[in-house]
C-alpha cells in the first residue's frame, strides 16, 4: 500500500519534505481489530509536533495521521461491532489500558498506557490502517468523508476544551487562534450557549473575517483591549504570548484552557511578562487539555450531526501531505486541511 512515512525527526524550516512516499507492507487485522480502507485523513498541528520532535514517535519509521475516515475492509475473528463495508472514523486515542484508576473513571485520556494513532501506532497517511474495534466510531450520515475527518480531532478535542472551560450560557467565551479546531468550536459554542458572545483573537484579517462569518461577536488582534472580560477562553495556538494576553482578558475567577499538545519554544520569554496581579490574581485558572476519550468523540459526533456543524475543508492528495503540513506551519489556514486518499 501507499503511505507517507516519517523516518527522521527534523525541523520543517530545514526540510520541507519530512514525509516520504513509500510502498508500505499491507497490514492485517488482529482478532480484535478491523482493517480499514482509508478515504480521508485530516492534517493536525500535532503532526508538526511529532515531526519536529516535541512529541516524538517512540519508533521510526511511522505513518502519521489521527483523523481517519474509511470503510471496513476486513474484520478479525473476535470483532462484533463492525461489518465489512461500514464507514468508520478513528481518532487520536488508539488504545488505553482499560484497567487503571484513570481508565475506570472515564479519564482514559490520562492513562499512562495511552497510545496515540499516528504516533504510537501507525496512522492514516496511508491507504489502510488496522485499529482495535473498540477504538473506531460510526460516523453520522450528515457528513461526507472529507467533512468527517477534522471532526475526529480538531472537533472532538475542541469539544473537550469547551467542556473544560465550565462556561454557562450567556457567559462570554474567548477563542485565541482560529484554525481547524476553533472554527468548529465556535459553531458548537453558538449552538450550546446561544446567549454567549464569542470573542476571537486571530492573527490574520482572513481568519477574523472567517470568525465573523461564523458568528463571532468580535474578532481582532491579541494586543487590542477588549470591552468586556471573559469568564472562559480557549487557546489553540502553539505560542506563549497568547497565554499571558489571554489571562489578562479573563474575568475574575475565569479559566483559560490550553488546547495544545505542546507549545513551541520560539517566544517562551513572553512568559516573563507575566504580572501576577494583572494576569493571575483573583482566582484565575489555567488548565491544559490532554488527548481525548472515546466518549468525547462519540458525544461530539452526535452533537455535530444534530447542529449540524459544517467543517470547512481544504483538500490535498495523500502525496501532497508535506505541502499541507508546510502550509499549516506557515498558518495558511482557513478551516481544516484534509488528505483525500483513494
Ligand atoms: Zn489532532
Ligand atoms: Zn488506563
Amino acid at each position: 500500500m501507499k503511505a507517507m512515512v516519517l523516518d527522521k525527526i527534523c525541523k520543517l524550516e530545514e526540510n520541507r519534505n519530512p514525509l516520504k512516499l513509500v510502498d508500505w507492507p499491507m497490514t492485517s487485522p488482529r482478532e480484535n481489530e478491523i482493517l480499514v480502507k482509508i478515504s480521508a485523513c485530516g492534517v493536525c498541528h500535532t503532526e508538526l509536533d511529532e515531526i519536529e520532535g516535541r512529541t516524538p514517535p517512540p519508533r521510526l519509521p511511522i505513518i502519521l495521521g489521527h483523523q481517519v475516515v474509511g470503510r471496513v475492509e476486513k474484520v478479525g475473528g473476535k470483532v462484533r461491532k463492525f461489518r465489512v463495508g461500514e464507514r468508520v472514523g478513528i481518532a487520536w486515542i488508539y488504545s488505553a489500558c482499560g484497567k487503571c484508576q484513570f481508565c475506570l473513571e472515564g479519564n482514559e485520556n490520562l492513562c499512562d498506557q495511552f497510545e496515540a494513532t499516528g504516533r504510537d501506532a501507525h496512522g492514516g497517511y496511508a491507504q489502510y490502517i488496522s485499529v482495535p474495534e473498540d477504538f473506531a466510531y460510526e460516523i453520522p450520515r450528515t457528513f461526507s468523508d472529507l467533512e468527517a475527518a477534522p471532526l475526529l480531532c480538531a472537533g472532538a478535542i475542541g469539544y473537550r476544551s469547551l467542556k473544560l472551560t465550565g462556561i454557562q450560557d450567556g457567559e462570554n467565551l474567548g477563542l485565541i487562534g482560529f484554525g481547524a479546531s476553533a472554527h468548529l468550536v465556535i459553531q458548537l459554542a453558538r449552538h450550546q450557549y446561544p446567549h454567549s458572545r464569542v470573542f476571537v483573537h486571530a492573527r490574520t484579517e482572513r481568519e477574523r473575517d472567517f470568525a465573523r462569518e461564523l458568528g463571532a461577536f468580535w474578532a481582532g488582534d491579541l494586543a487590542e483591549d477588549l470591552s468586556e472580560k471573559l469568564p472562559a477562553a480557549i487557546d489553540t495556538t502553539p505560542a506563549w504570548r497568547p497565554v499571558v494576553e489571554g489571562l489578562k482578558n479573563l474575568e475574575r475567577g475565569g479559566r483559560l484552557v490550553i488546547n495544545a499538545i505542546r507549545k513551541e519554544e520560539a517566544d517562551k520569554e513572553s512568559l516573563l511578562k507575566l504580572d501576577y496581579p494583572r494576569h493571575l490574581w483573583l482566582e484565575k485558572e489555567i488548565k491544559s487539555v490532554a488527548n481525548v476519550t472515546r466518549a468525547d468523540v462519540r458525544e461530539f459526533l452526535q452533537i455535530a450531526a444534530e447542529i449540524p456543524i459544517k467543517p470547512e475543508v481544504q483538500e490535498f492528495r495523500l502525496e501532497e501531505a508535506n505541502k499541507a503540513l508546510v502550509e499549516l506551519k506557515e498558518r495558511k489556514t482557513r478551516g481544516a486541511k484534509v488528505l483525500r486518499i483513494g
